[in-house]
Parts: C-alpha cells; sequence; structure tokens
C-alpha cells in the first residue's frame, strides 16, 4: 500500500506542531504515512487544498487564517461543522467527495476534563474572545451544560454577533471588556483571545473576576499563555491550564477520523512538552 499523504494547511504555517504530533501517532501505531506543513495564502488556499485532497492527499488540517474557507469548499459537513460554518479537519471520502469537520470543542472538553480534571457543567463561565477558537468553545460549553456564560471581547459587536450565532439568551449574557469589574466572580474563565501571540501588551484583567475555587483554562500554549496563567495563579485561582492538550486532542480527533485508531494523546503530549520552551 502507498504512504498515505496528510497535511496542515495555514498561513503562516512553519511553526506548527501538527507534523511533529502525526509523527508520534503514526510511530504509536504502526502506520506509514506522511504529514506536511503547507503554507497557502488566502488567495491559493482553496486551489492547493483540492489539488492536494484530488491526487493523492487523504485528509488535512486546517489553521489560521482558513477554517471558515475550508468549510466553504467542502462537499458535506458534519453536525458540528455545520452549526460553527468553520473547519479545522478535511477528509477526502471513499467517493471522492471532501467532508469538513470542527473538532476544536471536542478537543477543549477532552482535555478540560481528562488532565485539568475541570468539568464545565453547572458552573458560571466567563469566556474572553470572540474569534473563531471562541466560538469553538462556546459552542462546547454550552453543550456541555455550563450554568451561564458570559462572552467579553475586546470588539463588542463580535461578542454580540457570537452570541446571536450561540442563540441561548437564558443562559448567554455579552459583557463589554471595561465592565468585568463589575463582574461577579466566576468558577471558569477561559481564555480564547489571541492576546501574547504578538508583541501587543496583554489587558489589564481585574483580580475581582476570580475567587479561590475559579478553575482557569488558556486555549493558547507556549509564551503565548503566559500573561493570562501569570494571572490566574496571582489571583489565587484553583488552577490554570494551558491548551497544550487541547492541539494534541484535535490532532488525536482527526488521527481518529483518518486512520480509525485512536492514538495514546498523553504519550504524545508527554512527549511535546519535553521538547517545547
Ligand atoms: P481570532 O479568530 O483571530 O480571534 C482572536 C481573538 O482575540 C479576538 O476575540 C480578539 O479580539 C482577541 N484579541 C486579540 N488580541 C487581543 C488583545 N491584545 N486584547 C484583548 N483581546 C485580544 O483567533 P482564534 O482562532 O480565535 O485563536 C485565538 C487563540 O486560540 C489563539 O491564541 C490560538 O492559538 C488559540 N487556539 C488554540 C487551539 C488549541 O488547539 N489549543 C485551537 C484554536 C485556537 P477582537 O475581536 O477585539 O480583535
Amino acid at each position: 500500500m502507498p504512504t498515505q499523504r496528510y497535511a496542515v494547511f495555514g498561513h503562516p504555517v512553519a511553526h506548527s506542531l501538527s507534523p511533529r504530533l502525526h509523527a508520534l501517532f503514526a510511530e504509536q501505531t504502526g502506520i506509514d504515512l506522511e504529514y506536511l506543513a503547507i503554507d497557502a495564502s488566502p488567495e491559493d488556499f482553496e486551489g492547493a487544498v483540492r489539488s492536494f485532497l484530488e491526487t493523492d492527499g487523504c485528509g488535512a488540517n486546517v489553521t489560521l487564517p482558513h477554517k471558515a474557507r475550508a468549510f466553504g469548499l467542502a462537499d458535506v459537513h458534519t453536525a458540528m461543522a455545520g452549526r460553527l460554518g468553520v473547519a479545522n479537519v478535511l477528509t477526502r471520502l471513499p467517493d471522492g467527495r471532501i467532508e469538513a469537520d470542527s473538532n476544536d470543542g471536542a478537543g477543549m472538553l477532552a482535555d478540560l476534563r481528562a488532565r485539568c480534571r475541570i468539568e464545565p457543567r453547572g458552573r458560571d463561565v466567563l469566556l474572553l474572545g470572540a474569534g473563531g477558537a471562541a466560538r469553538a468553545a462556546a459552542f462546547a460549553l454550552l453543550d456541555a451544560g455550563t450554568q451561564s456564560l458570559v462572552v467579553a471581547n475586546r470588539t463588542l459587536d463580535r461578542a454580540h454577533a457570537l452570541a446571536a450565532a450561540l442563540a441561548q439568551p437564558a443562559r448567554l449574557r455579552v459583557l463589554a471588556w471595561g465592565d468585568l469589574a463589575a463582574a461577579a466572580p466566576f468558577g471558569l474563565i477561559v481564555n480564547a483571545t489571541s492576546a501574547g501571540l504578538r508583541h501587543d501588551s496583554p489587558p489589564a484583567l481585574p483580580r475581582t473576576l476570580a475567587q479561590p475555587h475559579t478553575m482557569t483554562y488558556d486555549l493558547s500554549y507556549g509564551p503565548a499563555a503566559g500573561w493570562f496563567l501569570d494571572w490566574a495563579r496571582a489571583a489565587g485561582c484553583a488552577r490554570a491550564c494551558d491548551g497544550l492538550g487541547m492541539l494534541v486532542e484535535t490532532a488525536a480527533g482527526s488521527f481518529e477520523r483518518w486512520h480509525g485508531v485512536r492514538p495514546d494523546a498523553d504519550a504524545a503530549l508527554g512527549a511535546l512538552r519535553r521538547t517545547l520552551p
């Protein structure tokens, strides 16, 4: 059987840990595969993905800034991708059609529960951010049975747009960033902003958002997660977890979709943490 080919498409993409993760999973499971990182500009994205999947590519992951376009180019969508309107997993089906799925939310919940030992059900949750990752996180948190969800975003209009898409007015509230100081403490605070990725100064968060039982989770990892996790520790939060485990869970989910085998995410995460700064 010829080597199966997979890829992650992004712009930029050189920093992506996906090739390393899929190589680790391939080693664990003895599956022969090649996994590339392909840099495609927004203009080239659709052509590059189609030519990859129409030749010998079996599947692809998609990262920033292409997740909405990935949804748009697919022929069929899983229920979750359909709700979110974005996709991070593309699969070439046996009949040649392209399937789009979004497993970011599932990856976040799996990591929250398995490694961070945080159960969102019944909690009052503050979600920081209203971009693509926040959208996946918000659907997942509401589906998991949070008691309430407050969305705060630097650009208020985007928070309102997210709330409209979530369509759960009984459990959902939008808060302007400037009004966070007046908010009551939360049981869980999830950071889904990209603050800290570039060299901008991180936003100021009032310590009054936290109590000693407050759990915190940052979708970012590495240096980008530093400011939020530092804030959480300084505010005395009970737990402060980064999103590297979420990345590993979403990669494991893609691997399982493509190969029918669930790889050992814990082992891969351990290997990754040992090599990252
Ligand atoms: P995005 O769509 O570009 O959204 C970025 C969000 O961050 C927006 O809400 C934006 O607010 C906010 N933001 C950016 N800089 C800020 C600042 N200085 N202060 C306050 N808010 C700021 O990005 P995304 O795809 O949602 O990704 C968000 C983060 O999640 C990234 O760090 C990404 O690496 C991470 N992520 C992790 C995983 C994982 O597997 N662990 C998966 C997906 C994403 P405005 O609307 O005001 O611009």
